[in-house]
């Protein structure tokens, strides 16, 4: 039976991560922390939370004395640390916040866990630590900064941050790998590229573009629309994050790729496309839509469902222009590859939407209003 902490799994990645591992590993037991930001929704992981194999815990990653009365209670074997400020333009408007919950919140879990996994010292003076035990921090590929046409990042690129939620991940990084050098601390770093998926907060790329369409607004896209991110179904992701825990090598850093580079624009253009074809395929889906005009058969027409929605606005201060993984190490140790085609993920992924509108609106309401208009409306 092996008791995880996993931090932050109220946000996106994070609950699709707890949902696959309590589905997957029936020995384990799972205490989640989670803070609860404008990002963190308990309503998308209520079901999981039954209080014998999963426990849920309100409280900051910044909080030593929590860390160690949770610790003392429930004695992890394993942190996988999801929790952080995860988005970009937040960091350009409040960088404070970014440099306190990703780096110091990382450093207080770090210190947590060397508080309760050092048995003893070594005859050199290092730490020794308890058996099986693994502290696993969730990162980005946008540590690695920006490349131009060609290339990939590999693990051995050198970290070269740009926006302040980069350069806060990155400052986390090192702290984690300072951890194993300084105290020979069993730790591992997945740098993941952009997840795609349920549950995702719709101030994001695709959730963004799906809620407008649905609600007939207009599709905001940075610049000339021709940065490319590469995207990875979320699933994937946890998959990747389960073997690195579980089967890659102490102290190593794992690159974790979807080798599905495309434009924001392509994305954008795709995603009209998708929900056309799918309202065309199921008309039942169209019921949703805020924008009810009436073609001259009686039915919700969605021939505005186009192009012409797209709006390209002011661009991101400092945007990279290309982030790309190589995951050949991840492949070649462990097996793990992109499962999920591009094409099929979108679908699930926006199927997902359709379907889940009430939680959209859940996550949506109040300060998210608040903020949309605050970003785009002088853009
Ligand atoms: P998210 O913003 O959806 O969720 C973050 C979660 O962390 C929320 O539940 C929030 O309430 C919680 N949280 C924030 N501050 C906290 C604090 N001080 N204490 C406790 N909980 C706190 O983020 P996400 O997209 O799921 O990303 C998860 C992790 O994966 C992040 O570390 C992010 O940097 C990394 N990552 C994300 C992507 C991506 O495409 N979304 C890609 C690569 C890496």
């Amino acid at each position: 039976m092996k008791t995880y902490l996993v931090t932050g799994a109220a946000g996106f990645i994070g609950a699709n991560y707890l949902k696959y591992i309590l589905a997957k590993h029936d020995d384990i037991r799972v205490v989640v922390l989670d803070a609860l930001t404008y990002a963190g929704n308990l309503g998308t992981i209520a079901s999981d939370i039954d209080n014998e194999r999963c426990f849920f815990v309100k409280g900051d990653i910044c909080d030593r004395d929590l860390a160690d009365q949770l610790f003392a209670e429930y004695k992890f074997d394993y942190i996988v640390n999801f929790a952080a400020e995860s988005h970009v333009d937040r960091s350009i408007e409040n960088p404070q916040l970014f440099l306190q919950t990703n780096i110091l919140g990382t450093q207080n879990l770090l210190d947590a866990a060397r508080r309760a996994w050092v048995t003893g010292k070594d005859e050199n003076g290092y730490p020794t630590w308890r058996k099986d035990v693994r502290y696993h921090q969730v990162s980005t590929d946008e540590v690695y900064g920006s490349l131009g046409a060609e290339g990939f990042f590999t693990e051995t690129t050198p970290l070269c941050p740009h926006s302040p939620y980069s350069a806060s991940k990155t400052s986390a990084d090192m702290i984690v790998m300072a951890y194993r050098d300084t105290y020979k601390m069993p730790v591992t770093i997945t740098r993941c590229s952009n997840n795609y998926g349920p549950y995702h907060f719709p101030e994001k790329l695709i959730p963004l573009i799906i809620k407008n369409i649905l609600e007939g607004k207009k599709l905001p896209v940075y610049g000339d629309g021709k940065n490319v991110r590469d995207w990875l179904y979320v699933e994937d992701h946890c998959k990747a994050i389960d073997l690195v825990l579980r089967k890659g090598r102490e102290g190593e850093v794992y690159n974790v790729g979807g080798h599905n580079e495309k434009e924001n624009i392509q994305i954008v253009k795709l995603t009209i496309a998708t929900i056309h074809r799918m309202m065309t395929e199921t008309p039942e889906y169209r019921k949703i839509l805020k924008k009810k005009e009436l073609n001259d058969k009686g039915e919700i027409s969605i021939d505005w469902i186009n192009e012409s929605l797209i709006t390209f606005v002011k661009d991101r201060l400092g945007h990279d222009q290309r982030y790309a993984i190589d995951p050949t190490k991840i492949t070649n140790e462990l097996g793990w590859y992109p499962e999920t085609k591009f094409e099929t993920g979108i679908v699930k992924t926006i199927q997902w939407y359709l379907e889940n509108q009430a939680w959209v609106e859940n996550v949506t309401s109040g300060d998210y209003q608040k903020y949309y208009e605050r970003m785009y409306k002088n853009r």
